[in-house]
């Protein structure tokens, strides 16, 4: 495993400090600078910079950053919230570790699609069928890998084939990884 502990850090973040929300680090044991351009491979939205040993990530309303040394995330509620965000992502790298001769790592520096690019490859009916209010909210949680494609059934209409392929082409591919419990964590 290639982390198998951490250490946990919780503080408001220094730009705002009368925040209600907070940031968390978790201190890693061991360097994760190899694993980062398998996470840039497998992660949908992440931005990989290799000169500086970091990815970043936007992970349902969280800003996520990898370093060799530490994995902090933001806009969490409390404590508990974030051990259980930083235990996932923990889990995401030692899972990902392990399967890294399945992957063909990346190296490469992906720009994020903006919701702009994406909406405007949507249908535009505001048809409402993937639970959300219109197609440009659609296209924000898209961006922010909250929903999938799949979840705009007139997608999946032959109609809409070209901009589904323009789609998916646009956004980088995220591979279903099963998570298994084997992160562990310290107070
Ligand atoms: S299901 Fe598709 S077309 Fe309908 S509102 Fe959602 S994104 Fe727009």
């Amino acid at each position: 495993m290639l982390i198998p502990t951490y250490e946990l850090e919780i503080f408001t973040p220094p730009c705002d400090p009368g925040a209600e929300r907070f940031s968390a680090v978790a201190h890693l044991p061991a360097d994760i600078h190899d694993a980062l351009p398998y996470l840039n491979a497998t992660l949908r939205g992440a931005v990989y910079t290799e000169p500086a040993h970091s990815l970043t990530w936007k992970k349902a309303g969280h800003n996520v950053a990898f370093h060799t040394d530490r994995i902090a995330v933001s806009n969490v509620e409390d404590r508990e919230a974030a051990i259980a965000e930083l235990d996932g992502l923990v889990k995401l790298v030692n899972h990902t570790w392990e399967r890294r001769s399945e992957i063909t790592p990346d190296h490469t520096t992906h720009q994020r699609p903006t919701a702009m690019a994406v909406y405007k490859l949507l249908p535009g009916t505001n048809c409402r069928l993937c639970s959300q209010l219109t197609c440009w909210n659609f296209a924000l949680k898209l961006v922010a890998a909250q929903v999938e494609l799949a979840t705009c059934p007139p997608l999946g209409e032959p109609t809409c084939a070209e901009r589904r392929a323009s789609l998916e082409a646009l956004l980088v591919p995220m591979p279903a990884i099963g998570l298994r419990d084997e992160g562990r964590r310290h107070d």
